[in-house]
């Protein structure tokens, strides 16, 4: 279950609990989903509180990751890493927009011009390498540790860009 600090409007804040995010869309597409004050139903997610049910900790299963921010003021509960505010950051917000974008397109590029190995990226990455398979481009799946030993071994890696909808 996630909570959502919703924000209707005409500004009425209030709390609802989600199942997660696509519940929520899908609950708020229909209507479902009210301002207890006003009864609009106008409503967009102020902030996003990430919670988790008892049973779900009970089983050690990680916390719902938090959902990438279309709404401006969407921030998740837990900070993922250092954050910033005021008129620098507003202004760096456009250009980290621009420089996301371009990540998305050379991940994107990547992949449409590789082949996609999946979990034997680091087999073939070796054949490659030492001429057993035909050189090419390609992309897969690399534990942490198999990339430093490739890396140890001379071949290089690059590890795509993370982006924000990787964690959804
Ligand atoms: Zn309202």
């Amino acid at each position: 279950m996630i909570r959502y600090q919703l924000r209707c409007t005409d500004g009425h804040a209030f709390e609802a609990w989600f199942r997660g995010s696509d519940d929520f869309e899908a609950q708020r597409a229909r209507d479902l989903v009210a301002c207890p004050a006003c009864g609009s139903t106008h409503v967009e997610k102020a902030l996003m509180a990430p919670a988790v049910s008892t049973a779900r900790s009970r089983e050690g299963r990680a916390l719902p990751a938090p959902v990438p921010a279309p709404v401006e003021a969407a921030v998740p509960d837990a900070p993922a890493g250092p954050v910033a505010t005021g008129p620098i950051a507003a202004e760096a917000s456009g250009r980290a927009a621009e420089i996301l974008d371009k990540l998305r397109a050379l991940r994107a590029e990547l992949m449409a011009k590789g082949e996609n190995v999946g979990s034997a990226f680091p087999e073939e990455a070796r054949k490659i390498h030492y001429g057993e398979a035909e050189e090419r481009g390609i992309y897969g799946a690399a534990t942490r540790e198999e990339a430093a030993d490739l890396i140890e071994e001379g071949i290089p890696v690059l590890p795509l860009p993370v982006l924000p909808e990787d964690r959804n």
